[in-house]
């Protein structure tokens, strides 16, 4: 016979063992627990933290697709013909008569401002096509400046070879399917360029440039980026561009100012293009952001108001932009249009 004081001390010892054994498997779920709640909290922010990514990278100068939306407003697409039949095409371009109607003056003028070394716009005046081109250029190190200059410098030799690529979608007037072609064409010049060269690879740049046709009173006006351009009719100044930046696709803070498009960084661009009929008395001002940025529009409106010669008034504008910060390059083509007729024989 076992000895009872045995027996009843054995019994303690296993009771105590089962005790500290459910006490242990017990304390045991806690520990993985505690290891699963922060690994079960990445994912809440990371599914978050991706798309607040997408947001600020993909206007980065990249993705266009974001903000076709934009397109809606361009009256040539919606003006464009069902056809592409060039006839038809011309004939929606309004009648070309064999007579000027009107007779353009242009002035352009382009100011580093006071806190870059380099000027990173460029601008081209073609008195024989009456063509004005403004390009805004970035880049790292001083690519911006071939971008820009590489842009300007493809659309004046588009207008003045005539050569204005393959036929684009969609069909669009004769005009302004030479002016988006024209743009085009610095596109691919552009990419071509960042790929032959490292120091150059990313480097892009905006454009705007106004396409004038005396003879049936027309101006094309194309843009990309958030270069503009204004208009002064009836003393009042009017914007005519929508810049194309994530601020105007709707996005608030910093990124606002990013480009949702630019020329020469993705094959296939976007390019705005629309048809105005311009008036004796008008005034077109082309701008890059330099002035736009520094000059509020009411002020702009008031020096074009009060200074009618274009010398004068370009200057006058680069000084403005200077005297609100001249953060940036600042580069102004100013456009009048007269009537045709007094200077006619
Ligand atoms: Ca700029």
């Amino acid at each position: 016979m076992p000895d009872p004081q045995l027996l009843y001390i054995v019994t303690a010892v296993v009771v105590l063992g089962l005790v500290a054994w459910v006490i242990v498997v017990l304390a045991r779920p806690e520990k993985p627990e505690s290891k699963d709640e922060p690994r079960a909290l990445p994912p809440e922010p990371s599914a978050d933290a991706p798309k607040l990514d997408v947001k600020i990278h993909l206007p980065d100068r990249q993705k266009q697709r974001l903000h076709s939306h934009a397109e809606i407003h361009d009256e040539p697409n919606a003006a464009a013909p069902q056809s592409s039949l060039p006839g038809e095409q011309e004939e929606d371009d309004g009648p070309t008569g064999p007579n000027a109607l009107i007779l353009v003056t242009a002035v352009g003028l382009t100011d580093p401002g006071l806190k870059r070394k380099h000027n990173e716009d460029a601008y081209a005046i073609l008195e024989d096509h009456q063509l004005f081109v403004i390009a805004d250029g970035m880049g790292r190190h001083a690519a911006g400046e071939v971008a820009s200059r590489l842009c300007v410098d493809a659309i004046s030799e588009a207008f003045r070879t005539a050569s204005f690529g393959p036929p684009r979608e969609p069909p669009l007037p004769r005009r302004a399917a030479r002016l988006r072609g024209a743009t085009l064409l610095a596109n691919e010049r552009i990419l071509a360029a960042a790929a032959e060269n490292d120091a150059y690879s990313g480097m892009g740049t905006t454009v705007v440039s106004a396409y004038f046709s005396a003879n049936n009173q027309r101006v094309y006006i194309a843009h990309v980026g958030d270069s503009r351009c204004y208009r002064l009719r009836a003393r009042k100044l009017t914007q005519l561009t929508r810049d194309h930046t994530l601020g105007a696709a709707g996005i608030q803070g910093k990124s606002a100012a990013v480009l949702s498009r630019a020329i020469g960084v993705e094959p296939a661009v976007e390019v705005d293009v629309q048809v105005e009929s311009p008036l004796p008395g008008d005034v077109y001002l082309l701008c890059s952001d330099g002035l736009s940025r520094m000059v509020a529009a009411e002020e702009i409106e008031a020096t074009l108001l009060s200074t009618p010669d274009l010398d004068v008034a370009t200057k006058t504008l680069t000084d403005l932009a200077n005297r609100g910060g001249g953060r940036d390059n600042i580069t102004v083509i100013l456009v009048r249009v007269d009537d045709a007729k007094p200077s006619s024989p």
